[in-house]
């Protein structure tokens, strides 16, 4: 029976990735990647020679089928994304889904656990976060007033997906539905500029414009 590995990868520090990683990485026929240049990088450092093919956002019907077929002919093969776990608010879940729709048990599926994101920002907020909600990337239009809503009346820790381009606009906009709740922000982590910012969500704008705004940023609000 042949098997799906769901790889973790790295998300910033090549150093964080383990050797059932790279073993698994090694062992199969193929692997499925969203950029091709960020996982040649990963794949160099740790001299893995495997066949690369790409599955993003964009792949379409077409790809998917073509990933089936080659399951149905028995190859092994991992899927990684460019940083943490796939298929967590990254475009993995939709090809998981269909391989568990097409195959049942007759695929094995197989995660291969490491970083992610989420739970690297959830574990130095220095919240109790023994229970979170997490929203993954806020909506930039239509359901984004709900969104902030339902951050302001949640009951646990919540934890979001934040880029460069919305940082500011998205801290602005927290201020305002949970003013003086505690908001931990963290930008670039476990690489060179990683920083933890801590305060308000007020305060914690008034750093980053201090600091230049640019990175990758987990957000992560205490509870009520
Ligand atoms: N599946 C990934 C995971 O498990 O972490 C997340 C994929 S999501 C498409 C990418 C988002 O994760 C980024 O936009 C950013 O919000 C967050 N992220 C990824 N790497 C990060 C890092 N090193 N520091 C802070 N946030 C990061």
């Amino acid at each position: 029976m042949p098997s799906f590995f769901i790889v973790s990868t790295p998300i910033g520090n090549l150093n964080d990735i383990t050797k059932r990683a790279i073993n698994t990485l090694k062992s199969v026929d193929l692997i499925l990647c969203e950029d091709t240049r960020v996982t040649t990088k990963l794949l160099d450092a740790y001299n893995i020679k495997k066949p690369l093919q790409s599955y993003h956002k964009y792949s379409n019907l077409n790809k998917i089928n073509h990933i089936l077929n080659l399951l149905e002919k028995g190859q092994n093969i991992a899927l990684v994304s460019d940083a943490g776990t796939p298929a967590i608010s990254d475009p993995g879940s939709f090809l998981v889904s269909e391989i568990v729709k097409k195959f049942g048990d007759n695929i094995k599926i197989v995660p291969i656990p490491g970083p992610s994101a989420i739970l690297a920002a959830l574990s130095v907020s220095g919240f109790f976060a023994d229970r979170f909600r997490f929203f993954g990337f806020l909506p930039h239009k239509k359901g984004r007033q709900t969104a902030f809503k339902n951050i302001a009346d949640e009951k646990d820790v919540v934890v979001f997906y934040e880029s460069k381009h919305r940082i500011e606009k998205t801290l602005i906009e927290l201020y305002e539905v949970i003013r003086d709740r505690q908001v931990v922000l963290c930008r670039e982590l476990t690489k060179a500029f990683e920083t933890i910012y801590r305060g308000t969500a007020k305060e914690i704008l008034d750093k980053l414009k201090k600091d230049k705004i640019k990175g990758e940023f987990v957000v992560v609000v205490d509870k009520k």
